[in-house]
């Protein structure tokens, strides 16, 4: 199955700088010559899923009641949240070369065409910014919203996050997704092979799913051929029912040591080529309820390396090339 990344991806040899996976960062450096850094925008979508047109209080993880359903962002909202977004990148990092405006919280692709124009453009109009993240699901992208992204991919690095999460239809449901896997299967179909990333986002440790199951996933995520893929832990924030379930005991949250065997196993059946997104959930610390561990980014990255460094493997060592 053909990948859609643009050239010069095929020829970069991540294992050269000893890394276990693919990580993004190098992909980035390594296609812009530079760190480059996400910007979050909010541009005041909200979600099929919460507003009631698939299902109501959307994913059970998600902090949904926050979303601004009749509110329109403007173009020069846009701007300022760039802005100030990369002035506080700026003042944590050095040696910035450029920025990726990334369309976040709620399901990004879900208005009209021209209002997606409107947005995507005005964000990559901003002069320190070098491409565009778009985060949605995968039963929300009409083939007017692919056409519109695949032109703004064109001219611009342009990626396109799915929320696949599992292939497992009982923990889509025990999610309250609203989709099942043959939507995602249909979202990566259409957008092969229209110039821009595509690209999965995942969750190890559904309650209720075996450590096959999850393996089930990464076999699929494999089968798919994504360019790159998003993996996390399941967390609980506030103002979620899944954080009053963990809150109230009803639901245990995998251990850290179980993710961090659990994240190595996954990777290791994806092809070399994929690039990893993450390796782990980022929460907002001032609105996690748990684990706690995994605000501990940087200590869980390096068990994840010790973990492939003892076992001698890396991304791709169990991958078996679909027929
Ligand atoms: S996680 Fe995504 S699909 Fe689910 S309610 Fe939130 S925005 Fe909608």
């Amino acid at each position: 199955m053909q990948s859609s990344i643009p050239p010069g991806h095929d020829h970069f040899d991540w294992r050269l700088d000893g890394a276990f996976y693919f990580p993004y960062s190098a992909y980035l450096r390594n296609r812009f010559g530079g760190r480059v850094q996400r910007v979050s925008i909010n541009a005041g979508f909200t979600c099929p899923n919460a507003d009631g047109t698939l299902a109501k209080g959307g994913c059970n993880f998600c902090n949904n009641p926050s979303f601004s359903p009749s509110r329109r962002t403007r173009r020069y909202e846009i701007r300022e949240q760039i802005d100030r977004g990369i002035e506080a990148l700026k003042r944590r990092y050095t040696n910035i070369k450029g920025f990726i405006a990334y369309f976040q919280p709620a399901t990004n692709t879900y208005a009209d065409v021209d209002h997606l124009r409107a947005l995507y453009e005005e964000s990559l109009s901003h002069p320190e910014v070098v491409g565009l993240a778009i985060g949605t699901r995968p039963d929300c992208v009409g083939e007017d919203v692919l056409d519109l992204i695949s032109e703004l991919a064109q001219q611009r690095y342009v990626s396109v996050e799915y929320g696949m999460q599992t292939i497992h239809a009982e923990s889509l449901d025990w999610m309250n997704r609203a989709h099942y896997h043959d939507s995602m299967i249909d979202a990566v179909e259409r957008s092969r092979g229209r110039g821009f990333e595509i690209s999965g986002h995942v969750i190890l440790g559904i309650p209720r799913e075996s450590h096959a199951d999850m393996m089930e996933t990464a076999v699929e995520v494999a089968r798919l051929n994504l360019d790159a893929v998003k993996i996390h832990n399941l967390y609980a924030v506030k103002n979620t029912r899944l954080g009053d379930e963990v809150a109230a005991g009803e639901v245990e949250l995998m251990p850290r040591d179980e993710y961090v065997q659990t994240v190595v196993d996954f990777i290791e059946r994806l092809p070399e080529t994929m690039i990893i997104e993450r390796v782990s959930g980022e929460a907002p610390p001032a609105y996690l309820i748990a684990p706690e561990w995994c605000l501990q980014k940087s200590s869980l990255r390096h068990a994840i390396e010790q973990e492939f460094k003892q076992r001698g493997t890396r991304q791709g060592s169990r991958y078996v090339a679909s027929p």
